[in-house]
């Protein structure tokens, strides 16, 4: 048959990670589709576009992941209360759009502990941590919101049901988990950490989502109070293996997809 065509629609896409880690999937199972990069100034005509063409499915990024909501035929529930789609997998003449950055976290973070019930403290209110937040509270998690913006995470917090304190006094705080999805820590605030050391060993389990550089300082000073740390890797590989099912109905084969992602980071 005719190879399936895949791929990713933002603006940039130069830099992502995406293609290589799928093409070397698809490559690994054997299947005949590629996944390329569909750089694109307006998300809806790109939507467009991918029904046009016929391509199988798509990946969406930034500043997209919003927009194309009302261009798809069914969004799933979790997605359209996050409000941002990044999965985009064709059904017949349909699209329909997933997200996927919950997902993967919640996968993540669910390798080291119950989910369900467990208190969760989460940094940040923009992008990410509105997926993950959703997410953990799908996942029957009580969520405590610290930000840095009062008005943004007091918001995000309203719409997920749970309290919201400064990220100053995040450090007060006691969990089963933190999970860091703010950009401290990413360069160029490499040198920096959202949370002082000494605070660190009231959270048995800490996710850095942070993924540029994979040992973020939090992390470092996280493994030396003795918590289980887990990297940014971790919610990137997942969320990429749950596009990998939704388009393919088949396990992704994640050993090769963490390789890829490594040599490409
Ligand atoms: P956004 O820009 O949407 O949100 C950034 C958040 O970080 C905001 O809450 C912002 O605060 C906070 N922040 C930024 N600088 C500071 C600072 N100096 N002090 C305190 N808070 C700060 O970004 P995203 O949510 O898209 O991404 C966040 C991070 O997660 C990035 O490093 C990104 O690379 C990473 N990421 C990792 C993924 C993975 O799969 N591993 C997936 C997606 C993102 P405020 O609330 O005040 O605006």
């Amino acid at each position: 048959g005719s190879t399936e065509v895949y791929g990713i629609i933002g603006n940039p896409v130069r830099h992502s990670r995406s293609p290589a880690m799928h093409n070397a999937a698809f490559a690994a199972c054997g299947l005949n589709k590629v996944y390329v990069p569909l750089p694109a100034l307006d998300g809806a005509a790109a939507v467009a576009a991918i029904r046009t063409l016929g391509i199988a499915g798509a990946s969406v990024t930034i500043p997209h992941k919003e927009t194309v909501i009302e261009q798809l035929d069914k969004v799933d529930p979790v997605a359209a209360r996050i409000g941002a789609v990044n999965t985009i997998v064709r059904r017949g003449d349909e699209l329909h759009g997933a997200n996927t950055d919950w997902l993967g976290a919640n996968q993540a973070l669910g390798e080291a502990l119950e989910l369900a019930g467990a208190k969760v403290l989460l940094l940040g209110a923009g992008g990410s941590a509105r997926a993950i937040g959703f997410g953990l509270r799908e996942a029957g998690a009580k969520v405590i919101l610290a930000s840095r913006t009062p008005e943004r995470g007091q918001e995000l917090a309203q719409q997920l049901d749970c309290p919201w304190v400064p990220l100053e006094q995040a450090a007060e705080q006691a969990a089963n988990a933190l999970v860091n999805a703010t950009s401290v820590g990413m360069a160029p605030l490499a040198e920096q950490s959202p949370l002082p050391a000494a605070a660190l060993a009231a959270f048995p389990v800490v996710m850095d989502i942070v993924y540029s550089p994979l040992q973020t300082r939090l992390l470092r000073e996280a493994e030396a109070a003795g918590c289980h740390c887990i990297d940014g890797l971790a919610m990137l590989l997942y969320q990429g293996a749950a596009q990998f099912t939704m388009w393919t109905n088949q396990e992704a084969p994640l050993a090769i997809m963490r390789q890829t992602l490594l040599e490409n980071l």
